[in-house]
């Protein structure tokens, strides 16, 4: 019995409480650190040896002896930090996985520990709060803004900008096997001038600014206070940082957790309504990570227009594009709905009546597309969405809902070329091959 579902909550530790979690966070850091270097050692020796969690663990009893503060960190939490080392060499040596090598972690990074499901206990107190039994440390209050419909499997306690959070992994029977959906299919654009753009719409839907103008105008002030007392750090102190920089960052954390609570809200309330009303949902894929990497260049190659391709990556990241994917992912599985990626070059040059693609169809930067071949017109975000969407249809042979082949819209347009991946545990038989991308 897994956890397939996760919820999260606002912790309320007290302070003798918050300080032991943040020594704890630093422990399970230094835990992940230690036992990666062991690793990266053993591979590099002449054994060539492979360690795994079961090895270190033993070796985590030992050192617990000898050192208190390691001691002090509960023994559930330091073994669950080598299994998810274990996790990330797994996912690291998975070809289908994006994930990099594991990486050390600095003091900046996010505050976290995890606790094994058995470690916990959860209570409710009143309509509003509940409180959770962490070992060590008893019972600590949370607001509980939702019921809790299932068996509490693990959970992890983290801190971002605004506060102390945990997040419960959850097994709920009810997802197992959720009835077909049978809503019509969808194609879905994402973008920048327009958030997103579904296939079925006459209108986009534009997020608003997850930063008013008020707070864009504080946080750039920050920035500058924090460089400046940066900058008297390392000419005063030998670089040591002063409790008043850390203040400033610490407001630029909450600033920004706070825009990214935002955004997600966004995302989570679109996703959700896409996936509870959709069978079929098509979008691109795009790789995120490569056009982000892309500004600077390399030393070798430079990359040109590097402040304007700088200050597109900031709206690249702020529209949370992989959120918006990810989400998508469990919703439809949730839904019983599917999700189809499909490949994303010249979508948006390519005319969704009559299939001819030309970069001049979309002449000049408007929101128009212009067909040069048939003279069609239409916004371009809504071609795009109709492109995937036929994209989609063609290499998923999708047959409407539970294959009865009634469904499926009448489509006059030419089959696109493409190739495209189901994900989803309840997908249908493809009638067509696919091919992983
Ligand atoms: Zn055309």
């Amino acid at each position: 019995m897994r956890a397939n579902t996760a919820m999260k909550f606002r912790l309320h530790p007290d302070r003798m409480q918050a300080e032991r979690l943040t020594s704890w966070s630093h422990t399970s850091r230094a835990v992940w650190n230690i036992a990666l270097a062991q690793r990266i050692w053993a591979y590099r020796s002449a054994q060539r040896k492979a360690v795994r969690a079961v090895a270190q663990c033993a070796e985590l009893t030992e050192a617990r002896r000898e050192h208190a503060w390691l001691r002090d960190l509960p023994a559930q939490c330091a073994q669950q930090v080598l299994q998810q080392l274990d996790a990330a060499y797994d996912n690291f040596w998975n070809p289908a996985h994006p994930a990099r090598f594991p990486q050390f972690k600095k003091k900046s990074h996010r505050q976290k520990i995890t606790f094994p499901g058995q470690a916990v206990r959860v209570h409710k107190v009143s309509r509003r709060m509940a409180q959770v039994k962490l070992p060590k440390i008893g019972w600590v209050r949370f607001r509980l803004s939702r019921p809790i419909n299932g068996t509490v499997r693990n959970a992890t306690v983290s801190r971002d900008g605004l506060g102390w959070h945990v997040t419960f992994g959850i097994h709920m029977p009810e997802l197992e096997q959720p009835p077909v959906n049978t809503g019509m299919p969808i194609g879905v654009d994402v973008g920048i001038a327009c958030s997103v753009f579904v296939s079925n719409e006459h209108h986009e839907r534009q997020r608003p600014d997850t930063i008013v103008e008020d707070e864009q105008n504080r946080l750039r002030g920050l920035e500058q206070r924090k460089a400046r007392q940066l900058t008297y750090a390392k000419k005063h102190n030998g670089g040591k940082y002063s409790n008043r920089l850390r203040k400033t960052i610490g407001q630029i954390a909450a600033l920004k957790a706070r825009q990214a609570r935002r955004r997600a809200d966004w995302n989570h309330k679109l996703t959700t309504d896409l996936t509870k009303n959709h069978g079929m949902i098509a979008v691109e894929d795009l790789k995120v990570r490569n056009m982000l990497r892309s500004a600077k260049g390399t030393i070798e190659l430079p990359g040109a227009n590097v402040a304007q391709k700088s200050g597109l990556n900031r709206r690249i990241a702020d529209q949370g594009w992989h959120q918006i994917r990810r989400q998508l992912e469990y919703k439809t599985r949730r839904h019983g709905g599917v999700l189809v990626v499909v490949a994303a070059p010249g979508s948006s040059q390519t005319c969704n009546e009559c299939g001819v693609r030309d970069p001049k169809s979309r002449h000049g930067c408007g929101r128009l597309f212009a067909c040069t071949a048939c003279g069609h017109t239409e916004h371009a975000d809504r071609n795009a969405a109709h492109i995937i969407l036929d994209r989609a249809l063609c290499t998923a042979g999708w047959a409407g809902p539970a294959g009865s082949g009634s469904t499926r819209p009448q489509s006059t347009r030419s089959p696109q070329k493409g190739r495209g991946t189901l994900t989803g545990s309840r997908m249908r038989e493809p009638t067509s091959s696919v091919t992983a991308t």
